[in-house]
């Protein structure tokens, strides 16, 4: 099999990596990908956002599966033109993608579907964003209507800062605060049938102790020893089955990865959000426990077959990933430094997945972005998975380095709910 991975970032190259350990795949190509997936793809230099561009390159490469990694390409419809040259595709279509592309869609999806969300108010005006502030009063949670690479949610006890930021999004979604641990749910679905994967939690904010600005992500884990039994199947039938359906019954059918965002609520299940691909960084960790080789796993959900799948095969094993950002990230991120000791990292035991990251002129390692590597790694436990991927980041420098020193400490100290 013939595979294209579209995106640059540390979600790709654990993609990327799983396939190229695939050996139904026998060509594995990425575009525009970076220094690290250049490893095990070929790089092609094309605009991700461009749908003819990527549909002449799947064409040209004889591609028989385009594995569509970011939303931002999902959301712009570049899913659209491959399928019509009939070309299959992991990921949803424009329509269905909106269920990330905007707040407000999901939040209708979910009334109509019966799916338990935080209750919201869609507000255009600064009159709206103050009334739905005071309906349910403090910690205020404001959420930009669009796409903003995680990091359009502001939750602030600060009304005058809640009123702020939603003065400075054209449209945005105010809803009720959910209390308690939040889990990643990823599904892969081609429409019709739904196969949840193992459950993960990231950290969403920049510094220790889940404090500082919100981020794209700054480690993740799993398995996670403290989540309730039967989560899954709580929330494959509570949430992501009805939204599967909702969604077909529209017409426009999502097929690709349905990635629920939960909070574990005093009163239940609450979906904070949905996304329309695999989540970074969690990918890195989910991806690294599943032992069924991947690509046949998207292909079947790209052709609408995945209720012919044998059931998913996952490692007992723990997995901890740890991001590596540049200064200044979030706000403004510093790039263009070298990066040094990948190899030693590697040869410790981690696996080092890269996500703004580009070759110099000498073949050395740049920063190229905020969030620069993913260090993970597997152990029997979450204490050995952790030990190991921070041994991994202790092997690695590029000036102003930044990286949160607690992910998955928690949970690995056996404590029942982060
Ligand atoms: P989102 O982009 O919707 O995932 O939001 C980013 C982060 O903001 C989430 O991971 C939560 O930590 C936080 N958040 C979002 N919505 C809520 C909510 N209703 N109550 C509490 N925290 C929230």
């Amino acid at each position: 099999m013939k595979v294209l991975v579209i995106g640059t970032g540390a979600r790709e190259h654990a993609l990327c990596r799983s396939l190229s350990q695939d050996p139904a795949v026998s060509e594995l190509h990425c575009a525009p990908g970076n220094a690290g997936i250049a490893r095990v793809a070929a790089l092609h230099p094309v605009d991700q956002l461009d749908g003819a561009a990527v549909t002449a390159l799947a064409r040209e490469l004889g591609a028989d599966l385009v594995v569509v990694g970011p939303e931002a390409p999902l959301v712009a419809g570049v899913a659209e033109p491959l399928r019509a040259a009939g070309i299959p595709v992991f990921g949803p279509g424009k329509e269905a993608a909106q269920l990330e592309g905007s707040k407000a869609f999901a939040k209708d999806v979910m009334a109509a579907a019966g799916v338990p969300t935080a209750r919201s108010y869609v507000c255009t005006t600064p009159e709206e964003a103050a009334a739905a502030l005071d309906a349910f009063g403090a910690p205020y949670v404001v959420k930009d209507d669009g796409l903003a690479a995680g990091k359009g949610v502001v939750v602030t006890e600060d009304r005058a800062a809640a009123l702020e930021h939603a003065a400075a999004c054209e449209r945005v979604v105010i809803e009720e605060y959910l209390d308690g641990p939040e889990v990643s749910l990823f599904a892969i679905t081609d429409g019709t049938t739904v196969l949840p994967l193992v459950p993960a939690q990231d950290f969403k904010r920049a510094l220790d102790g889940d404090r500082g600005p919100n981020t794209g992500g700054m480690g993740a884990y799993s398995p996670l020893p403290w989540a309730p039994e039967g989560l899954v199947a709580e929330v494959l039938e509570s949430v992501l089955q009805p939204t599967v359906d909702e969604l077909h019954h529209r017409g426009t059918p999502f097929s690709g990865l349905l990635y629920a965002g939960l909070a574990l609520t005093s009163r239940g299940t609450r979906v904070i959000e949905f996304n329309a691909r695999f989540g970074d960084p969690e990918t890195q960790v989910v991806l690294a426990r599943l032992r069924t080789p991947l690509a046949g796993v998207l292909l079947a959900a790209a052709d609408g077959t995945l209720g012919e799948l044998e059931p998913l095969r996952w490692s007992e094993e723990a997995a901890v990933t740890v991001v590596m950002a540049s200064e200044g990230y979030p706000a403004s991120p510093r790039t263009g430094d070298p990066i040094e000791g990948l190899d030693a990292a590697e040869a410790d035991g981690a696996s080092v997945l890269h996500a703004g990251t580009r070759s110099g002129p000498a073949g050395e390692v740049l920063t190229a972005g905020g969030r620069v590597l993913s260090v993970t790694a597997v152990g029997a436990d979450l204490a050995e998975a952790r030990a190991k991927a921070y041994a991994g980041v202790a092997e690695i420098s590029f000036k102003g380095a930044q990286h949160r020193t607690d992910i998955a400490a928690a949970a690995a100290a056996g404590q029942q709910l982060p």
